[in-house]
């Protein structure tokens, strides 16, 4: 929610009746809410209809989301540690369904009651014919009673709900500040020749309507306008980027000279794809504009973007420029800077590395030769952006695997130099259409989709885990005949320590299936020291070990081309992405590789869903929109805590015609109108100004 100073809107939240000082620092804390507007700006999440109670009965195959009402029995419960869980059934005088919990157990088994009669909603899910719902919304029938018409129905938290702030208290709480609000308070943004273009209901009356509608068309009409406002916002920051690139003088490279030109023709190790060809042409027509180049190259993984990278890095160095490179992880700026120099040996140029282990007296010869010229290259991680690293003359910035990097990290390379470097991003995950507009709207996209000749397609197999002895002997097998293999566990963010215990256990069961005396195993992992990690993994580059075991660290980048099995541990933990990201360590080189993929016994459907697509698709866009499907897009790309995809009410996936519909307006809008200056953008302007950190509007106006 967007408020000026002075208005209503800004009010400290704990000024709000039934609030106060202990419960606003809570709601600022869990849910980011210390303003009036703040709280007008949690959205309810869904609406509670007393009018649509269905019958167990009609469940079908089909049914997503269900609302019941009956009585529950058979609380019990099950199963230990991980699987730990309360179950009950549930019935109405038409059947019965289970219902089952993860999580908060000891309070889910102090409020059901044996016999108790609630309305119930959840997701129904079904498995081998009968049907059940995790973690269903519960509410007595007393209360359901109670409701007339249809009620919002708020998230909120363990800690809030603690200190008396259920989801239910956020319709009470809102319904008190409504009272105060004028439509005064909450002016319209949007020109009102889009609110007629696009049918879209006033400001105020929307944000009535959201939180309470009077019936289901209303709140329809609500969340349509507000999802088309925040995608709108949204996209006018993106073309004003896009604006500000497109009018950002940029460095000439006019020449192609003896480093371009050696190097394609006496030192490439291969020939190049045709895409690959294609792109550099992209690069060197952008950079020879007089306008700053912000590109972004997508490729899947092993489709030979680092030779890209280089070449564009020559290109510069050509025009009496530097170049740098940077990568989201030391392991991966290490790989780059051993390719990278081994690929540049012949042509003498000197190749510097800049990453956190870097330190000291070679940290001061890297930063000394940056700033007077000598060291026209370097690679690293975000050392490079640190205020200290000076440049003679920075001309490209490439940054591998953006995804990793915020927009604002983007925006630092810009200011290492009088002007602005070109920009090449480079990302493995293929990005779909819509959430491309979103994160990357403001660059112009070159594609890489071609894979270099002569490789062989991975084999992927799912085996549970009682195939363990199989696999492994097939492992064997493997490293029999020469090859190398990945071993990789995963990673759970709630308890580092607990995987670092998980991945310790595997590594002892690795080397009960892999004595010693026979193999060669090195293991790396998040909580190494750098150095360590290093030498490790440079023993299973170098082809020292015969196994790698590893937590997600080696996700993306690494390349070892003889190593030829990935072997995924719990695989039904990763994602979509993740697991294609990891697959794609192998198959680099001309062997036959595989991918394992070892799941426990009884895993949910979704989870066997996702390990089915592994094995079907090797089309990282099929995995990559299959994935956005699945869980949405801020766990995708974990953008959800970086900030860039913070959308409140819109659904990037499932509201994309209101994207391209916003982002159609939002172009039109700054073609038009670039600076905002006339009355009627006036209330736009000042909302995006609001905005914060992303937009860059006044750099403009
Ligand atoms: P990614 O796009 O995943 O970063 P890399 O740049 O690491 O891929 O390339 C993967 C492998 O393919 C490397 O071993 C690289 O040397 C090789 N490669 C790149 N381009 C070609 C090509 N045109 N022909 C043959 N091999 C290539
Ligand atoms: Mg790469």
């Amino acid at each position: 929610m967007q408020s000026s100073a002075g208005n209503i809107l800004s009010t400290p939240i704990e000024y709000l009746k039934g609030v106060g000082p202990q419960r606003a620092e809570l709601l600022r804390k869990e849910l980011d809410i210390s303003t009036y507007g703040d709280l007008l700006g949690h959205y309810p999440f869904r609406y509670y209809d007393r009018t649509r109670i269905a019958k167990v009965s009609e469940i079908n195959d089909l049914t997503e989301y269900v609302q019941l009402s009956g009585k529950i029995v058979n609380i019990y419960e099950e199963g230990e540690g991980r699987k730990r869980r309360i179950s009950a059934t549930f019935y109405d005088d038409t059947g019965r369904i289970n219902l089952v919990w993860f999580q908060s157990l000891s309070w889910v088994k102090k409020t059901l009651e044996e016999y108790g009669e609630y309305v119930v909603f959840g997701k129904v899910s079904s498995f081998n014919g009968s049907y059940s719902i995790t973690h269903p919304e519960m509410e007595t029938i007393a209360r359901a009673n109670a409701v007339t018409g249809i009620q919002p129905v708020y998230s909120s938290t363990a800690r809030l709900t603690a200190m008396g702030i259920s989801n239910r208290s956020f319709g009470k709480l809102t319904q008190v500040l409504l009272e105060k609000v004028r439509a005064s308070d909450i002016p319209e943004i949007l020109p009102h020749a889009l609110l007629q273009q696009y049918g879209l209901a006033g400001r105020y009356q929307a944000l009535v309507q959201v939180h309470f509608p009077k019936n289901d068309q209303e709140a329809q009409q609500a969340r349509y306008r507000l999802k088309w406002e925040e995608l709108f916002l949204m996209q006018m920051q993106i073309a004003n980027l896009r604006l500000q690139h497109t009018i950002q003088p940029g460095y000439v490279f006019d020449t192609v000279g003896d480093n371009f030109n050696t190097f394609y023709k006496e030192c490439l190790p291969f020939a190049l794809t045709g895409a690959q060809k294609r792109v550099l042409r992209e690069i060197r027509v952008d950079t020879a504009t007089g306008k700053q180049m912000n590109r972004l190259v997508q490729g899947d993984v092993g489709s030979g973007k680092t030779i890209v990278a280089t070449m564009s890095m020559l290109l510069a160095l050509d025009n009496g420029f530097q170049a740098c490179m940077m990568a989201p992880t030391e392991i991966l700026a290490r790989q780059h800077y051993q390719g990278i120099s081994e690929l540049l040996a012949p042509l003498d140029i000197p190749v510097a590395i800049l990453t956190g282990t870097v330190k000291g007296k070679q940290k001061k010869e890297v930063l000394k030769g940056l700033a007077d010229g000598s060291i026209p290259i370097v690679v690293g991680t975000h050392a490079i952006i640190e205020d200290s690293v000076q440049f003679k003359n920075l001309g490209m910035a490439v940054v591998d695997e953006q995804h990793k990097f915020g927009v604002g990290q983007r925006a630092r390379l810009w200011k290492k130099n009088t002007m602005p470097p070109h920009v090449l991003v480079m990302t493995a995950t293929p990005i779909p259409r819509t959430l491309a507009m979103t994160l990357y709207g403001d660059l112009d996209v070159s594609v890489i989709d071609e894979l270099p000749p002569g490789r062989q397609a991975i084999k992927t197999l799912h085996r549970p885990d009682n195939y363990r002895a199989q696999v492994m002997g097939f492992l064997k097998e493997e490293i029999g005949k020469g090859r190398q293999v990945y071993i990789v566990y995963p990673l759970i963010e709630e308890s580092e320590k607990m995987d670092y215990e998980s991945l310790l256990a595997g590594y002892e069961q690795v080397k009960s299936w892999f004595p010693e005396d026979h193999y060669k195993i090195a293991m790396v992992h998040g909580r190494q020291e750098a150095e360590e990690r290093k030498r490790n993994m440079d023993r299973f580059v170098k082809g020292a070990a015969h196994i790698l075991v590893a937590t997600t660290v080696i996700e993306v980048g690494v390349n070892v081309p003889n190593a030829s099995v990935m072997l995924i541990e719990s695989a039904e933990r990763f994602g979509l992405s993740q697991l294609h990201q990891l697959r794609g360590r192998v198959g680099r080189g001309a062997e036959q590789s595989f991918c394992i993929l070892l799941t426990g016994k009884g895993i949910g459907q979704e989870s066997y869903e996702r390990m089915q697509v592994m094995v079907s698709t090797s089309d990282g866009f099929v995995i990559a929109e299959k994935d956005l499907e699945m869980r949405g897009p801020g766990d995708v790309y974990g953008t959800r805590q970086s900030g860039d995809l913070k959308l409140k009410i819109a659904d990037i996936v499932k509201d994309s015609p209101l994207l391209e519909q916003s982002r159609h307006a939002a172009l039109q809008l700054v073609a038009e109108d670039p600076r905002l200056e006339a009355p009627e953008h006036q209330r736009l302007k000042e909302a995006l100004g609001l905005l914060g950190s992303r937009s860059e509007w006044n750099k403009i106006s």
